[in-house]
């Protein structure tokens, strides 16, 4: 699909609604939206590309875009331009703000700290209930950029106290090049990198990425494919392979499950998934159900019965989930750690909050069983 003439925003966001609502469909064609794809400072030459007979084959994640000249990705922030394929997602981050690292949410990783947290605009997916759909659904040439190029991603963490990067908000695997820089400049100084992520990677770059990774929290849409694609326009499969090449690289690993009313909240699929989470070595990765709230594209449907949360808990865990949470409601004790030997409250949680910790070295207060995480 070759376009290369320039339209205006209205115009752009446009086209961006009529692809996710194609999306939604089933039309789904991983092609092109083109417009301004001039080069600047903040273009990078793209990792993992190679040229071919068609165009430029992008290698990054299971999309395979091929790009002629001018056109831009899927997930509007590669370009095809003189030659070599960019990364237009590089020093522009358009949200820049530190969290606590539950918000994340990491509840098995240095509780209690901050984490820098930094997004480029763009997504390789099309969530139809995307929370931050406005920097997302965008291109970095369309948001309200600052200039931060990797050395002072660094140096503002540093200052700020913060114990971690936190590669968030949008899609972290679309501006891979300025994550991978920064990871590996942050790791220098002592400085952890996380990543929130749809999971939707190829395994090269992921392998490549986990080098300077130190956790990861992936959002796990559903276990059934056809509900993956209609969604989120991303398939089931590579987000698997993700989680099992993040779990041989030792990258400490947190998943969330947001549950949508009538279509994420079939239990048999919650126990299919938690199943092969069990039968994958992840029976001790923490689990995150959250709540869904009307937004977006799903902004006529009702928020997630507190019955679905705790149903789906109670399945996970008689499926051999050892510490499973429900996120999204405030004050809910689901939000808590549990010691899965002796049952006692081992991290006290009311919202991002820790107001209670008895984990010692790692271990249960109470009975010294050993629970999972990087606890400091
Ligand atoms: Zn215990």
């Amino acid at each position: 699909m070759k376009n290369t003439s320039n339209i205006s925003k209205r115009e752009f966001l446009r086209q961006c609604t009529l692809c996710a609502g194609g999306a939604a469909l089933g039309m789904y064609n991983p092609s092109i939206l083109s417009f301004n794809t001039e080069l600047n400072k903040f273009s990078k030459e793209a990792l993992f590309y190679s040229k071919t007979e068609n165009g430029f084959l992008c290698e990054k994640c299971p999309h395979f875009c091929t790009l002629d000249d001018g056109d831009t990705g899927f997930c509007r922030s590669r370009v095809a331009s003189n030659g070599k394929m960019y990364s237009i997602a590089y020093g522009n981050p358009c949200a820049v703000h530190i969290d606590p690292i539950e918000k994340k949410p990491f509840f098995h990783f240095l509780p209690s700290t901050n984490a820098f947290s930094i997004a480029a605009a763009g997504c390789n997916m099309r969530c139809l209930n995307c929370q931050n759909w406005q920097i997302s659904q965008a291109s970095p040439n369309e948001s309200d950029n600052i200039e931060l190029m990797p050395e002072e991603v660094v140096k503002a963490c540093i200052k700020s106290g913060s114990e971690s990067i936190a590669y968030t908000y949008s899609e972290p695997t679309t501006f891979f090049e300025y994550m991978l820089d920064t990871a590996r400049l942050a790791h220098e100084q002592k400085i952890r990198n996380v990543i929130k992520s749809n999971g939707y990677i190829n395994e090269k770059p992921l392998r490549l990425l986990c080098k300077v990774l130190d956790a990861a929290n992936i959002d796990l849409k559903t276990y059934d494919d056809r509900i993956y694609r209609k969604i989120s326009s991303g398939k089931l499969k590579p987000v698997l392979t993700a989680l099992k090449v993040l779990r041989d690289e030792g990258v400490w690993l947190e998943i969330t499950n947001l549950i949508i009313p009538s279509w994420t909240d079939n239990f048999d699929t919650i126990k299919k998934m938690c199943e092969w989470l069990c039968n994958n070595g992840m029976s001790e990765t923490p689990l995150h159900f959250s709540r869904f709230t009307p937004l977006y594209k799903l902004s006529q449907l009702p928020p997630t019965p507190i019955v679905t949360l705790k149903k789906a808990r109670k399945i996970a865990e008689d499926s051999g989930m050892k510490f499973v949470y429900i996120g999204n409601i405030s004050g809910h004790d689901g939000e808590n750690t549990y010691c899965p030997k002796c049952g006692k409250v081992l991290v006290e949680r009311r919202i991002f909050t820790i107001l209670g910790n008895y984990i010692i070295k790692g271990k249960c207060k109470y009975c010294g069983e050993k629970i999972s995480g990087i606890w400091n």
